[in-house]
Parts: structure tokens; C-alpha cells; sequence
């Protein structure tokens, strides 16, 4: 779909798939004019596809726009997008259980001019690949790095909006992750508040069965798979608190056993235990314990909800064919 000052959106259209025609000035290739969504398509046993959640999806790539200023896509063409692209890819087949289709909305400015200024034209795209699971291991407790050096965000920057830069910024870290063998690294704030993972949010499971989870900051991005955990821990009758948290707390947690177990969740890892804390001259958790209990079955119950095992009470889940 199109979009341009004059016009607004206009020239929605299914094509296949193939590289697109940049000018070499398109404003996306200077200034990281950008922003994307991330999310699943689920079939279920009965050949239907089903997608979780899709407005929340739709309504973050709004709030990412008007961060990067860019125009806001409506809610009902984000989803509708989403349909076509099914319409037009239905053949795809889950290649074994508990696979899903990805599918990567995404818009760039594409005005071609060298000013700084923000673009007046856009473009918006949705592309998709077949998942398999997140983490080469599987759900097996995964190693995250922490950055003390390299921050993803800042305060009043670009940290809750799903934008190309952010990532641009997270890379480099997540290559000095690999290297340590750790499969994701830890962003703190500037005052060593944790913030989150280079994809993923994260949780606590604390000895009174409290969860706990970063404070939305303004630099965090705002996970649906994170708001969809905290609804189904709190039906669950178990407190959840968003508060700030500071990295000490958790090595200090994990060493004295006040935190039992830590998890990450993301629309691409779904929920996966974190074992190990690691950062320069230290290493907190034990790598080959088994994941937590609480984990794993919050786990269960949102992937039950999304391939459609079991029933969804808060109607999360929207059809897309079928
Ligand atoms: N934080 C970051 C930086 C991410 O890229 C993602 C993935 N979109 C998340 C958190 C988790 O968000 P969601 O649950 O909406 O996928």
C-alpha cells in the first residue's frame, strides 16, 4: 500500500514476492525512516489460520509511526493486509507441529530526496517466512549476555517504537552475545534498570510465586506476548508487578534463591526459560537446570490458545481463512 502527503493511502495491491525499486535517495536508506511488526499465523487442525491478537499489532505500528513520523496505518487495513497475504500464500503448510507463518509488516519512507527532513511519501509492505522454533536448542534454557557497555535505547529516543535503528543499535552487542555463546543480550538502562532483551521481554518468578516484570519506561518496547503473560498469570490469581528492577536484584535474587525462575517472551520465542545471567567476570544460574514449572506451562497455555487447544477466553485469536 502507498501513501502520500496528497493522497493519503492509496494502491493497495497483491504482488509476488521480489525485490522492491529504492531511489537511491529514498529517505529509509539516509535517516532509518522505518518501522515494522512482527507476528504469527497459526493453522489449526481444522486447516483454519488464525493470527493472535492482531489489533494490538496494528495499533503499536501506529504508535511506532507517529514516533518516527510516519503516517498511521488503520487498525482495519493492518488486519485486512494480513488476510490478503493469506489469501494469497494459502498453501502454506505447517511443516511439523508447532510451527507457525511469520509474517513481517513493515513501512519505509520512500521519498527520494538528501534534506533531513521526514519523508512525504511511504510505502507499506507485508512479507512472511515459515517458523520453526526461535532457539536452535529448542526450549532448553537458554544463556543471555549482559551489555554494561552498549545501551539499545534512551530516554525521550526511539526505544518503545518498533523501528529499524533500534536493532541497527542492538547488533553489535548481539554479535559479543554469540561470541560468549549466550543466544540474546540484556539492555539496561543508564541507571542499571533492566530493560529488556534484544527481542524479547522478560520475566521473574519470585519464591512467594510473585511475577515480576520491567515497568513499561517509555524505552522498552510494549510486548503483546508480555501483556497477553500478565493476563494469564493474574487469571491465574498470581500477582504480577511491573516495577523497575535492577540487574543487581536479579544476580542477587538468583544467587540467594528469592528468584526461582526467568523467562523471556516475544511473538517469535513464545515464552523460553532463561539459565544463565552472564557479563564480564561473572555468571549467575545453572545453564543444565530444567526450566521452571511456572514457565513452562504458561508457555503451554498460550501456545494451547494460539494453535487452537484449548479455548480463548479473552478473544484473542482472529481467523484469517478457513
Ligand atoms: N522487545 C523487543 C526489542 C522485541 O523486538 C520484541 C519482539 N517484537 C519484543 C520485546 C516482544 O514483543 P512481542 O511480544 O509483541 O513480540
Amino acid at each position: 500500500i502507498q501513501w502520500s502527503v496528497d493522497k493519503g493511502w492509496y494502491d493497495a495491491e497483491v504482488r509476488p514476492y521480489g525485490p522492491l525499486q529504492l531511489d537511491p535517495a529514498a529517505s529509509v536508506l539516509h535517516y532509518g525512516q522505518e518501522i515494522f511488526e512482527g507476528i504469527k499465523a497459526y493453522r489449526h487442525a481444522d486447516g483454519s489460520v488464525w493470527t493472535f491478537r492482531p489489533e494490538s499489532n496494528g495499533a503499536r505500528l501506529q504508535r511506532s509511526a507517529r514516533r518516527l513520523a510516519l503516517p498511521e496505518l488503520p487498525v482495519d487495513a493492518f488486519v485486512e493486509s494480513l488476510r490478503q497475504l493469506i489469501a494469497a500464500d494459502g498453501d502454506w503448510v505447517p511443516s511439523a507441529p508447532e510451527t507457525s507463518l511469520y509474517i513481517r509488516p513493515f513501512m519505509i519512507a520512500d521519498e527520494a530526496f538528501l534534506g533531513v527532513r521526514s519523508a512525504q511519501h511511504a510505502s507499506y509492505y507485508v512479507i512472511a517466512s515459515p517458523a520453526g522454533p526461535y532457539f536452535a536448542k529448542g526450549v532448553a534454557p537458554v544463556s543471555i549476555w549482559l551489555s554494561t557497555e552498549y545501551a539499545r535505547a534512551g530516554k525521550g529516543g526511539t526505544g518503545a517504537a518498533k523501528c529499524g535503528g533500534n536493532y541497527a543499535a542492538s547488533l553489535l552487542p548481539q554479535k559479543i552475545a554469540y561470541a560468549q555463546g549466550c543466544s540474546q543480550v540484556l539492555f539496561l538502562d543508564n541507571d542499571g534498570y533492566i530493560e529488556e532483551l534484544g527481542g524479547m521481554n522478560v520475566f521473574f518468578v519470585q519464591r512467594d510465586g510473585t511475577l515480576v516484570t520491567p515497568a513499561l519506561s517509555g524505552s522498552i518496547l510494549e510486548g503483546i506476548t508480555r501483556e497477553s503473560i500478565i493476563r494469564l498469570a493474574r487469571d491465574r490469581g498470581i500477582t504480577v508487578e511491573e516495577r523497575r528492577m535492577h540487574v543487581e536484584d536479579w544476580k542477587n535474587g538468583v544467587a540467594s534463591g528469592e528468584i526461582t525462575e526467568v523467562f523471556a517472551c516475544g511473538t517469535a520465542a513464545v515464552v523460553t526459560p532463561i539459565g544463565e545471567l552472564k557479563g564480564e567476570g561473572f555468571a549467575v544460574g545453572d545453564l543444565s537446570a530444567p526450566a521452571g514449572e511456572l514457565t513452562m506451562s504458561l508457555r503451554q497455555e498460550l501456545t494451547d490458545i494460539q494453535y487452537g487447544r484449548r479455548p480463548d477466553p479473552h478473544g484473542w485469536m482472529v481467523k484469517l481463512s478457513g
